[in-house]
């Protein structure tokens, strides 16, 4: 199954879309893991992103569009992937159709503006694996820790109000519209993001035919 996640930041489209790619044996394909890691390796791609992600912005189309065709023409992702984050403009949706990767469905995650704050302002993410947490809705183990591998969390520089502002006017802006894009094409199917991370999840099983 191919899906697309499309969402406000914090709408939990990167919780939900690990937890289903294992249950459904596909590929994760997250744009801004991909991105953090040439940050953290330090590539010219890196470079380039950087203070553009810290900002809260989003980097070139030229360079997102180029990573997901690259990720997408992997072997690992013949019978399917989840795209979580991708397309977030006009022109990426345009150059995901010219793709011709034969979509299922663009699962849009539905969420107010008010959740989706107190969300960020607790996320907590793991430098070392990329696993993430909420102080309050999923706390780890022990406090600052990672569950997963023991390495110390981290709030994302994003994740920080100004940059968490940002982030909701580019949104707005620019990927809310592909909404009606992809509903006028008879793909959306709009979940209930608001529940918590099971209710969530139970959903999106619905929806992918395994729940
Ligand atoms: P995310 O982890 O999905 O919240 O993405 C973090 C940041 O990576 C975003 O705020 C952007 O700066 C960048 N990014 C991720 N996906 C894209 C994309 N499709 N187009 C442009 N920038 C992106």
């Amino acid at each position: 199954m191919k899906l697309i996640f499309l969402g406000p930041p914090g709408s939990g489209k990167g919780t939900q879309a690990k937890l289903l790619a294992e249950k459904l044996k596909v590929p994760h394909i997250s744009l801004g893991d991909i991105l953090r890691e040439e940050v953290r390796k330090g590539s010219d791609i890196g470079k380039r992103a950087k203070e553009i992600m810290n900002a809260g912005r989003l980097v070139p189309d030229e360079l997102t569009i180029e990573l997901t065709r690259q990720r997408t023409a992997q072997p690992d992702c013949k019978n399917g992937f989840i795209l979580d984050g991708f397309p977030r403009s006009d022109a990426q949706a345009n150059a995901l159709d010219k793709m011709n990767l034969n979509l299922d469905k663009v699962v849009y995650f539905d969420v107010s503006e008010d959740l989706v704050v107190i969300r960020l302002s607790g996320r907590r993410s793991c430098k070392a694996c990329g696993s993430v947490y909420h102080v309050k809705f999923k706390p780890p183990k022990a406090e600052g820790k990672c569950d997963a591998c023991g390495s110390a969390l981290y709030q994302r520089q994003d994740d920080e109000e100004k940059s968490v502002r940002t982030r909701f006017e580019v949104y707005q802006e620019q990927t809310k519209p592909l909404i009606d894009r992809y509903r006028s094409m008879g793909r959306l199917v709009t979940v209930d993001a608001s529940g918590n991370i099971d209710e969530v999840f139970s959903a999106l099983l619905k929806i992918a035919g395994d729940g």
